[in-house]
């Protein structure tokens, strides 16, 4: 194998600098060159491309974003928009494509593969940790550990004067965010997609943990069916008179900033093992991490089934709230 394009798409996640480097530096090691294609599959559309060498990949593992670029792409869904793809790709003749991303990249990498006949990894890349077949994806554990920092931040606000605040984190399909970050900031009460929302039961439960507190915090993912935070927080105020309610939306802070430890050994960890999977024949893969192991997925289940955070982690909230 002689060339090997990569790309990030969908959202950026912290990390995906980390892995652009490992593969970059990986295929190089092996004789092979990488072909960076620029705003994911816009880029590949457009014949946007760099062939990527060591001094291109220096000093950028810990940084925040990526450097070849992302986009949202909606002519890549067409058949058409594919075939500009393709032309591209075979002119430039490259032998397999690596792309960093969430589950719509992926759905988009199974079908060119198809379409192109040619071998496809994808690597687990978005905040929203909402892939299913891995434990981690690259970038989760930053946002996580970014939501964290703001909900200690507006804790000693939320305390200083007596409120309730209703946070609101990403997450518009799932609660992975959420859940994990109101465990680990000690929120009161957490809301998620998974879960239906009911507003009495949030303002009665929140009345009762907030006897004798200075503070309560909600974490609200932005995907829930009772609305974002601001939303939640009018709809439980005529039930809570008595408090003081307040709201923030943390919004995109949470996919910016230098990639945590674990993001960084993660997406390195990812980048090197998709091209040495290319190398020994698998194609139409992700890559997983399942404990300390990475494993190697069909892409197609990825793709098919829903991921969900575990929901026991909420009956093991309900058994830590502070009761008055
Ligand atoms: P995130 O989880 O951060 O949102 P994502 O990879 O799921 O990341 P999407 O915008 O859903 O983000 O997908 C990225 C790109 O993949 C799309 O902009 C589009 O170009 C391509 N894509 C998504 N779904 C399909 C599809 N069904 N067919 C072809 N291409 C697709």
């Amino acid at each position: 194998m002689k060339r090997i394009a990569l790309i990030t798409s969908g959202g950026d996640a912290p990390g995906m600098n980390a892995c652009v480097r490992s593969i970059t530096k990986y295929c190089l090691n092996k004789g092979i060159v990488p072909v960076g294609y620029f705003d994911g599959y816009q880029g590949m559309m457009e014949n946007r491309f760099q062939e990527l060498g060591f001094t291109d990949v220096d000093n950028i593992i810990h940084r925040g974003g990526t450097v070849l670029g992302t986009a949202r792409c909606e002519e890549f869904r067409t058949v058409d928009g594919r075939k500009r793809a393709i032309i591209n790709l075979k002119e430039n003749k490259i032998e397999a494509l690596i792309c960093i991303g969430g589950d719509g990249t992926f759905l988009g990498a199974n079908i060119l593969s198809k379409e192109m006949n040619i071998p496809v990894i994808g690597i687990p890349g978005t905040i929203d940790n909402d892939i299913s077949g891995t434990d981690h994806t690259i970038g989760y554990d930053t946002a996580l550990n970014t939501v964290i920092d703001a909900v200690d931040k507006i804790r000693d606000t939320a305390g200083s004067h007596h409120r309730v605040f209703f946070v609101e984190v990403m997450g518009r399909n799932a609660g992975f965010i959420a859940l994990n970050s109101a465990i680990a900031s000690g929120a009161e009460s957490v809301l998620i997609p998974e879960e239906h929302t009911d507003i009495l039961a949030v303002a009665n439960d929140l009345k009762e943990q907030n006897k004798g507190r200075r503070s309560s915090i909600v974490i609200v993912a932005e995907g829930d069916d009772g609305g974002g935070a601001r939303e939640i927080m009018n709809k439980v105020s005529p039930h809570m008179k008595e408090y003081t309610l307040r709201y923030s939306i943390l919004g995109h802070i949470q996919r910016g900033g230098s990639p945590s430890a674990f993001d960084r050994m993660l997406a390195t960890r990812m980048g090197a093992f998709s091209v040495e999977q290319l190398l020994e024949g698998k194609s139409n893969c992700m890559i997983g991490a399942r404990g300390d192991d990475l494993v190697i997925l069909p892409i197609d289940a990825a793709v098919k089934i829903q991921a969900v955070p575990d929901l026991s982690k909420l009956k093991m909230l309900h058994n830590l709230r502070t009761m008055g």
